[in-house]
């Protein structure tokens, strides 16, 4: 029962287009010189340094070998074997520079990565089966989970439910698919209420003060749609540090060339090796299994970057051009106008 809530995108949410567009190598060693776009980073290497050498070697050799040969040599250091050859080669090149600088004093080992912090978040709404059209969601669940990009670790974790006000009667098809009870979110606090104290969390991780992050979603709608009626529900201003965000579907469907089908969570996770683990639509675990999605994809040497932004009230693509920059540092939610 994979989401209607993704499956009724409309086409032109879902196909902001991004066709066409790398998510990049960052493995590659020529790729490291053309990362001036990047938000400065203080952990930056000394490309100088003899190790960077080394993983150009490395990344030669590696540019040599065939399928087959690609395969085996993953298979001999239990990496995942799976993908195109272009997937291998990223897969290689990444690890050994991962293996390499973890072993240098020329840089950290995840030193190029875009942001210090990806910040996964998936709500949750209410529903009904074959949500009407018009239907408003309101959100029920706020989670987020975080991972460290140079650990590539999840490091923590926020949930909390939330009461809805327009609709405070959950559905039975509702309850159902979140796991979530109308007792939870009667006892649960106010969107805004919550907001603040989701601020509060991402302040205390001190992030986009001392720290570069970026929020990622599995698709358009956590910010495009659930967060951006959330806000106006409850005459708050949408909250400039989610304007933009990882839409990991995109990102997914360019780094393994696959198809639009085969970017639905489960699939996604199953093409990778991996299970969901625990409750599907439960947001939490959404969210961490998206993660580990995440992290999986940093590993094969994807840069996963901001693809994805709120114009005018409507999910629009960023494109591969724009200068990289983290999310502004969260603020307490603002009341509108
Ligand atoms: P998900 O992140 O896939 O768990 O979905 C987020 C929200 O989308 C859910 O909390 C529901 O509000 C809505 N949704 C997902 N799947 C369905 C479905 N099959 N039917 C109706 N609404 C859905
Ligand atoms: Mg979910």
């Amino acid at each position: 029962m994979e989401t209607q809530k993704k499956n009724s995108q409309p086409a032109n949410k879902t196909s902001t287009s991004e066709e066409g567009e790398e998510e990049q190598c960052r493995a590659d060693t020529s790729c490291a010189k053309n990362e001036k776009q990047e938000p400065s980073s203080p952990k930056q290497g000394d490309f100088s340094d003899p190790v960077y050498k080394e993983i150009a070697m490395a990344n030669g050799t590696i540019n040599q070998m065939n399928r087959d040969e690609l395969r085996a040599k993953c298979a001999e250091l239990k990496l995942d074997t799976r993908g195109i050859k272009d997937v291998l080669k990223k897969r290689l090149k990444s690890y050994y520079k991962r293996q390499k600088l973890m072993h240098s004093s020329a840089a950290n080992a995840n030193s190029d990565v875009y942001f210090d912090y990806i910040c996964v978040v998936d709500y949750e709404a209410t529903c009904e089966e074959n949500n009407p059209p018009g239907f408003l969601h309101e959100i029920i669940e706020f989670p987020m989970v975080l991972i460290d990009t140079h650990t590539l670790e999840i490091v923590d974790s926020f949930q909390e439910y939330v009461k809805p006000v327009v609709n405070p009667q959950l559905s039975e098809f509702c309850v159902k698919l979140t796991g979530i009870t109308q007792k939870m979110v009667d006892e649960a606090q106010t969107f805004h209420q919550v907001l603040k104290r989701a601020v509060s969390w991402l302040q205390e991780k001190e992030l986009g003060t001392k720290y570069t992050y970026t929020f990622l979603t599995d698709g358009s709608w956590d910010m495009g749609k659930f967060l951006h009626t959330q806000c106006k529900l409850s005459c708050i201003r949408y909250p400039p540090f989610a304007r933009k965000w990882i839409n990991i579907r995109k990102s997914y469907r360019n780094f393994y060339k696959v198809a639009r089908a085969q970017t639905k969570l489960i699939c996604m996770l199953e093409n990778l090796g991996m299970q969901y683990d625990g409750r599907p639509h439960c947001g939490l675990d959404d969210s961490r299994n998206i993660a580990r999605i995440a992290i999986h994809m940093l590993k094969d040497g994807c840069q996963l970057r901001v693809n994805e932004c709120l114009h005018s009230g409507e999910p629009r693509s960023v494109p591969v051009s724009a200068p990289i920059e983290g999310a502004p540092a969260p603020q307490n939610p603002k009341k509108r106008n």
